[in-house]
């Protein structure tokens, strides 16, 4: 096989051209599988098992990836899988969507020397794609039933791999959450194209199987107070994510077809997961046939700008007030997107929006970066009358997220949290300012990635374990 298919080894995050994204997904279908078994053992030999292992440092869960990749090339991929699941709840899912760019890939001896690195996500994908085929992913055994139980607020990566570690103990669990299905944002919020849904429900199945309780559309604040959950259980988990959209306040806000990322990418995900969703058949959460403009320079902005060209809009620009090497959108993305047609505006800042009750169009100032600041950022400034026009008939800002008010929301005006809304935790036991709540995931750390909130959600794992135990002793020796 030529070096140059090796660039297909995943070809969700190689998507070439805007109108041959299916035609070429069809043409390499029968050529992908057969590559993969070919090929991830050829890649996997490719690592040079170097002495300090910089991938291994770079992955946020410590992924013991020179062993796994040697098990692999040497075709023990039972082995392998097991020691990819020793340290992560959800291999498959990391290795479709970490930005290994930044992370383990980035840092790969290889690719430092110039020879393209070990293509890490992918094998770890392939890895634990091989393990659900051979059905060697079992539900979880337990040993003993404990009869202490914990809430877990929220079914996101966090939620679910906290569940999952203290489930193997034998506590008993159940996660709530407010939305019809589990998964958080890896359900809702990341695209089909990225993750496929099966991926995340395959995973759920298992979860439940293994004795995990699930109850959705049960919001903690509206449902029940964080009081009362507290009263039912011995400990609680809050892992709610962060949702509220940071805003952007110029003139024609309220313009119609001016809507929020999530409301996009929610009616997008519903519409894959074969629901009925109104706001889309009536046309007006769908990009077809429309000048889309997104607004934002992160990876939501990229999934809103890649969703727009796959529902056939007329144009797809992408508005960022900074220049491409100060964007925070992983560098894979956003040339996936140029790839695929996108434009994109740089330095450009929306001043205004005009129509007369629909969108019509922005008006944009130009934007010069001055000397970075104490932050090491260059800060925008604007460039005056710059001003143009962009021609737009639905606008999407992607500018990020704030966490929601949850001491108001949990009615629980106790629970400490910092200035920006997210939860305070002692940084060591994870536990919050009330006795045997912790906290885990984006609402601690603010918006972040599904690799650190697993890790996260295993780590509040284990201080519960040890929470419970004492609260179990101390319980045995008043006795
Ligand atoms: C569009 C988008 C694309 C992204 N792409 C990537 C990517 O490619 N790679 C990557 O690593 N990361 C990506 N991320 C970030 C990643 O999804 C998050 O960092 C991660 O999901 C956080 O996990 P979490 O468990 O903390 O929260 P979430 O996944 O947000 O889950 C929180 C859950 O809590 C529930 N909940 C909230 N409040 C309540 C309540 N009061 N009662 C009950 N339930 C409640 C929610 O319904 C939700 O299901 C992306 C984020 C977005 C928005
Ligand atoms: S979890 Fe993410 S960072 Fe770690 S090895 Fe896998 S893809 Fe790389």
């Amino acid at each position: 096989m030529p070096e140059k298919m090796l660039q297909f080894i995943d070809l969700d995050k190689q998507t070439p051209n805007k109108r041959n994204i299916d035609q070429r997904k069809e043409d390499f279908k029968e050529i992908y599988d057969e590559f993969l078994n070919q090929k991830a053992k050829e890649q996997s030999s490719r690592c040079s098992q170097c002495g300090i292992p910089f991938c291994q440092i770079h992955c946020p869960l410590s992924n013991n990836i020179p062993d796994w990749l040697k098990l692999a090339a040497e075709g023990r991929l039972e082995e392998a899988n097991e020691l990819a699941h020793s340290t992560n709840n959800m291999p498959e899912v990391c290795g479709r969507i970490c930005p290994q760019d930044r992370l383990c890939e980035g840092n790969c001896v290889i690719e430092q020397s110039g020879h393209g690195t070990v293509t890490i996500g992918s094998i770890e994908k392939y890895i634990t794609e091989h393990a659900w085929e051979k059905n060697w992913i079992k539900p979880i055994k337990v040993l003993k039933e404990l009869n202490q139980s914990i809430a877990i607020i929220g079914a996101g990566p966090a939620g679910l791999a906290c569940a999952e570690e203290l489930r193997k103990l034998g506590y008993q669990i159940t996660v709530y959450d407010r939305y019809d299905r589990s998964g958080g944002l890896l359900i809702y919020g990341i695209p089909n194209f990225k993750l496929e849904k099966f991926v995340v429900q395959r995973r759920i199945e298992i979860l439940k199987a293994g004795g995990i309780k699930f109850k959705n559309n049960f919001e903690i604040g509206k449902n029940i107070s964080l009081d009362e959950l507290r009263k039912k259980h011995d400990s609680i988990l809050i892992a709610t994510g962060v949702y509220k959209p940071r805003e952007i306040e110029i003139s024609g806000n309220r313009l119609k077809n001016i809507f929020p990322a999530m409301d996009f990418l929610v009616a997008s995900n519903r519409k894959g997961l074969g629901d009925k969703v109104k706001d889309f058949d009536s046309g007006l959460l769908n990009a077809q046939n429309k000048n889309v403009v997104v607004i934002g320079g992160g990876d939501t902005a990229m999934d809103c700008v890649r969703t727009a060209v796959r529902q056939d809009a007329k144009s797809v620009k992408c508005l960022y007030r900074r220049d491409k090497e100060n964007m925070p959108g992983s560098a894979r993305e956003v040339m996936n997107a140029e790839e695929e047609g996108v434009e994109f505006v740089w330095l450009s800042n929306p001043k205004k929006f005009i129509g007369d009750s629909k969108i019509s169009a922005v008006i944009v100032e130009k934007i010069k970066l001055t000397n970075a600041d104490s932050s090491g950022r260059k800060k925008p400034e604007p460039i005056p009358n710059s001003e143009y026009e962009i021609k737009a008939d639905m606008i999407i800002k992607a500018l990020g997220f704030d966490p929601e008010d949850l001491p108001k929301l949990f009615d629980s005006k106790d629970l400490l949290v910092s200035k920006l809304g997210t939860i305070k935790i002692n940084q060591t036991t994870m536990e919050t300012n009330l006795e045997g709540i912790f906290a885990a995931g984006d609402i601690v750390r603010g918006a972040s990635l599904v690799v650190w909130a697993i890790k996260d959600g295993r780590d509040a794992a284990i201080s519960i374990n040890k929470y419970l135990q004492k609260k179990q002793n101390s319980k045995i020796k008043a006795a």
